[in-house]
């Protein structure tokens, strides 16, 4: 261990062998901590190529369970962010796919720090169940073409151990370690094709469009040349996706893009990232005709019925989904008043994210207790014209003596004197 580390930190690039001989040997506790966070610095400051960051997540993959969905006849199509704030495109996409014939056999994980997480946001619905065995699994997608499930903790046992290191270690923030951490996670989960949204800005791990590129690229290449189609959209954070961020708020917002009534952010990406993933399933010929069937889904409502399908399946009251007023809702409703005039330029969605955990929507540690129905409504949006006095979001949250929380939250907001012109939220395309 010590040579590959040496090899490293001289900015050689790694053998096959070496790399299996780190993996194989932290996993099993032969190597210690302290010589794994050595290696991980080194990467770190050093990189490494296509092939090496291959094998590094070959090898992770196959540190545990891989899981075989053959027997879901069709392609199956995975899709997955990098982490977002107000991301709930999986509780929309997801359905929208499926109803257009795609099999979605989907898993996915927790919410923490400034992220939130699909499977939080699920369990905002009574009844709702994210551990399902295996065989559950592959006959709900079997039976209705899409399941959502929480990752086993068979799956990549080296990821668990690598990532927490590294998050105790400030090596995360590395492309070759970020891209095998994310892609050994998905080729394991065992779907044929992969589209992966990369987000960037205030609030995401790659804080410029260039950086993103690179790691989007790097995990393109991984999973193409482990033999699935991998795409990456670009897609950026300089505000929170869509009006909700937060548990039963998301789900709220989820409903209703499915109902024609969403913000045109979400459904911008919604019809964009379905577009390619019926292309990878093979569903249509082109990304236009994808998208013009997603946007159908949305209009006949059998991206909606899909919803409620997924949830009933997995245990579900869908009568939430139906009367979403029942969804639990905070105490307190605070409004956040503009105190100048402009046009809003930026909503810093990490303040706006870390703001949300704060008001109870979130986990600062993985043993934290979320309030499902705390958290943020935007009522503007960049781009909006903001007159003084007018409200930009309201704070929802069971919490008392929270204004410290609510001013951080206002000056999230960064408002121009000249109008701004509003960007496509997808910014590249990776394939
Ligand atoms: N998400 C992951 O799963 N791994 C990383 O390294 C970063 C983000």
């Amino acid at each position: 261990m010590v040579d590959i580390i040496e090899r490293k930190r001289d900015g050689h690039a790694l053998l096959e062998e070496e790399i299996r001989f780190f993996v194989n040997g932290y996993v099993s506790g032969e190597i210690p901590d302290y010589q794994a966070s050595a290696l991980a610095m080194a990467i770190y400051f050093r990189g490494m190529d296509a092939k090496e960051t291959a094998i590094l997540t070959d090898a992770m993959m196959h540190s545990g369970e891989t899981i075989d969905l053959s027997s879901i006849s069709g392609i199956k199509v995975d899709k997955h962010s990098t982490g977002g704030v107000g991301d709930k495109t999986s509780l929309v996409l997801g359905p929208l796919v499926s109803a257009c014939g795609g099999k979605l056999a989907k898993m996915s994980g927790r919410g923490l720090g400034h992220t939130g997480g699909t499977l939080d946001k699920m369990e905002s619905v009574p009844g709702m169940q994210i551990q399902r065995t295996r065989e559950q699994f592959i006959e709900q997608v079997n039976d209705i073409g899409i399941a959502i499930i929480g990752q086993t903790a068979s799956i990549d046992p080296a990821d668990k151990k690598l990532y927490a290191l590294r998050d105790v270690t400030a090596t995360v923030e590395s492309i070759p370690l970020i891209a095998s951490s994310i892609m050994s996670k998905k080729l394991a989960a065992g779907s044929d094709a992969i589209l992966l949204d990369v987000k960037f800005g205030s609030g995401a791990f790659m804080k410029t469009l260039e950086k993103a590129q690179e790691l989007a690229r790097a995990m393109v290449e991984i999973g193409n040349h482990l033999g699935r189609d991998t795409r990456a959209i670009l897609t950026d954070m300089d505000q929170p996706l869509g009006l909700a961020v937060g548990n039963a708020l998301e789900v709220k917002e989820a409903i209703a893009t499915l109902q024609g009534k969403g913000p045109r952010d979400l459904v911008e990406l919604a019809i964009h990232g379905g577009g390619i993933m019926l292309v990878q399933s093979k569903l249509v010929k082109t990304e236009e005709e994808g998208r013009e069937k997603i946007a159908q889904a949305i209009k006949d409502g059998s991206g909606y019925r899909k919803l409620l399908a997924l949830f009933k399946a997995q245990g579900g009251d869908i009568s939430y989904l139906e009367h979403p007023e029942k969804l639990p809702s905070a105490k307190y409703v605070i409004p956040v008043k503009a105190e100048k005039q402009g046009y809003l330029r930026r909503i810093d969605s990490l303040v706006i994210g870390l703001g949300a955990m704060k008001l109870g929507a979130g986990r600062e540690t993985m043993d934290d207790v979320i309030d499902m129905s705390a958290g943020v409504m935007l009522e503007k949006k960049v781009g909006d014209e903001v007159k003084k006095g007018d409200v930009l979001c309201y704070c929802h949250t069971n919490k008392e003596g929270v204004d410290e929380i609510v001013k951080e939250i206002h000056d999230a907001f960064i408002l121009d004197a000249k109008p701004i012109k509003v960007a496509p939220i997808v910014h590249d395309y990776i394939h």
